[in-house]
């Protein structure tokens, strides 16, 4: 987008009429002496995305952002201050005792109809984005085998299939050296037996296992907990787990092991290879929203253009996740209150509770998050970057809640705004959202990353014009636009739900796809390593 000088005039922009702080919108901050519109000169340098003190803040009052304190200040500020994270004292976290539960009623949204992609329908009713050949491993002892095998079948076997989009290793770092039977091992279980069901994966299941290991394939998937096609039976039949086991007997030398996976591939490709794309419902999408390299402009533009968004799929019947615990603890009345029923709410109160007890038993505070890339981005505290950070989740009623690892299939869920409880590091946050049956992820940045999925095309939306422009081909929304005044965040809400639409079908490829750009799968593990 070309300079213009609106852009050199100084802007700021306040969330709510009774916040005492804007944040400045000028790429490169404004200089002391800089005199917006309304009169308000700046009496030091501030940098973009850091907030401005638009009255005089006697010590000890509060900072209003989102018509919410995110924390008292340390001294007298007069207007035209800089306010960061120097001069402010963060708020003690919210109990979690006497939350409102299902006290508000979220706005009827009024159903969305008519909207369609072009997907993978599955026998068990899931629709899949893409058609990928995935390889379950059981142990890490198998990765090196296994990405050599992967290699081999993209060079000789995937191009005689081509309605195949891709061979994905499904690798960890779970499986053996691991108290597989304390209780929160559960976890890491169930989200590598959750991903290797994932809709876009087509219900082929394979198994490379070592041997050895603790996690013995028939315990990552049981009878029973998957079902495969056979050419023998018209619909889906259970069938024995179809695993390569490097230690059997059968194998003689390496190569022996990789002809072993490239002939099990073989069948599995083949029958993907099946799969057409048809047209199907915007309700079959199944989108997970999450944030990564945040700044002060994540809740102005992308998030808010995310949770508008997010409400258009909602009203359309599709299910959207919003996950990412630690950044919607500080906003957790205002979840407890929008859910449905009292019950989603207490699910909501007991994810929180569990995690709080995970970080005490680290002895982690608040602090640990808020990274340093936040804090040069404008953001002062985990309360301020909580409350940009629920603003994804739209405005729709809660419906449902996840445990870490859960999946949507498994508890009945086909609709509706979700809470998938998840740590916020985004490649666990994605990660466990994969488990719970994501086919679409939107990740909205500040600061810039070029994260993405082998798994699931992963939309990036960028929250500023500079970053955007600079990251031009690896940012595929730009959300910047809406702080320039030239969009609407229902502009950006609906530019991304047509992306989507077409990203979902094909007909489009994300910039991470484009460049193979794809982050590891990295497990959940809150139980001991042995
Ligand atoms: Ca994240």
């Amino acid at each position: 987008m070309p300079e213009t000088s609106d852009q050199r005039q100084p802007l700021f922009v306040r969330m709510h009429p009774t916040d005492n702080v804007a944040i400045v919108v000028n790429d490169g901050g404004l200089p002391a002496g800089a005199v917006f519109a309304n009169g308000l000169r700046l009496i030091q340098a501030v940098p973009q995305g850091h907030k401005v003190a638009l009255q005089d803040i006697a010590q000890g009052n509060a900072v209003r952002r989102y018509n919410v304190s995110i924390g008292t200040v340390l001294k007298d500020l007069p207007a035209g201050s800089w306010v960061n994270e120097a001069v402010l004292d963060m708020p003690a976290a919210r109990s979690l005792e006497a939350l409102p539960l299902a006290t508000v009623q979220a706005q009827g949204l009024p159903p969305l109809d008519g909207y369609t992609f072009e997907g993978y329908r599955n026998a068990d009713g899931t629709v899949g984005t893409r058609n990928i050949l995935a390889i379950t491993t059981t142990v890490q002892c198998v990765s090196g085998v296994v990405e050599f095998a992967v290699t081999r079948i993209k060079a000789e076997l995937l191009p005689k299939y081509p309605n195949v989009d891709d061979v994905v290793g499904l690798e960890h770092t779970y499986g053996c050296g691991v108290a597989i039977d304390a209780p929160d091992a559960i976890i890491p279980i169930r989200t590598l037996r959750n991903i290797s069901l994932n809709p876009n994966f087509g219900g082929e299941v394979m198994v490379v296992s070592l041997g050895c290991e603790k996690l013995q394939p028939e315990r990552l998937l049981p009878p029973g907990s998957f079902a495969v096609r056979d050419e023998r039976s018209a619909g889906n039949a259970p069938a024995d787990l179809d695993v390569v086991c490097l230690q059997s007997d059968n194998h003689v030398g390496f190569m022996s092991m990789i002809e072993s996976i490239m002939q099990t591939a073989a069948r599995h490709l083949e029958r993907l290879n099946k799969r057409q794309r048809e047209t199907v419902p915007a309700s079959a999408l199944v989108v997970g929203v999450q944030c990564g390299g945040s700044d002060a402009f994540s809740g102005v533009t992308a998030n808010p253009a995310v949770g508008f968004c997010t409400d258009l799929l909602v009203r359309a019947g599709a299910t959207v996740m919003f996950s990412e615990v630690t950044e919607v603890r500080d906003g957790i009345d205002q979840l407890t209150s929008r859910a449905s029923t009292p019950e989603v709410a207490q699910a909501m109160i007991r994810e929180m509770a569990w995690y709080d007890a995970y970080l005490a038993k680290g002895s982690a505070d608040r602090s640990a998050n808020t990274t340093p890339g936040n804090k040069k981005g404008g953001l002062s505290n985990i309360v301020e970057k909580a409350m940009g950070s629920i603003v994804k989740s739209g405005s729709a009623a809660i419906s449902g809640v996840l445990s870490p690892g859960e999946s949507l299939r498994g508890k009945g869920i086909s609709s509706g705004l979700i809470y998938a409880a998840t740590p916020a590091s985004d490649f666990v946050c994605g990660t466990l959202q994969l488990a719970a049956g994501m086919n679409l992820h939107v990740f909205t940045t500040g600061r810039g990353t070029p994260y993405g999925l082998a798994e699931c095309p992963v939309i990036k939306v960028a929250t500023r014009s500079d970053l955007a422009r600079r990251w031009h081909d690896l940012m595929d929304v730009n959300a910047g636009r809406i702080a320039e005044g030239s969009a609407s965040i229902e502009d950006v809400g609906w530019e991304l739900f047509q992306l989507m639409l077409d990203v979902a079908s094909g007909r489009k490829k994300t910039w991470a796809e484009h460049w193979q750009l794809h982050n590891a799968l990295v497990l959940f593990n809150p139980a001991p390593i042995t």
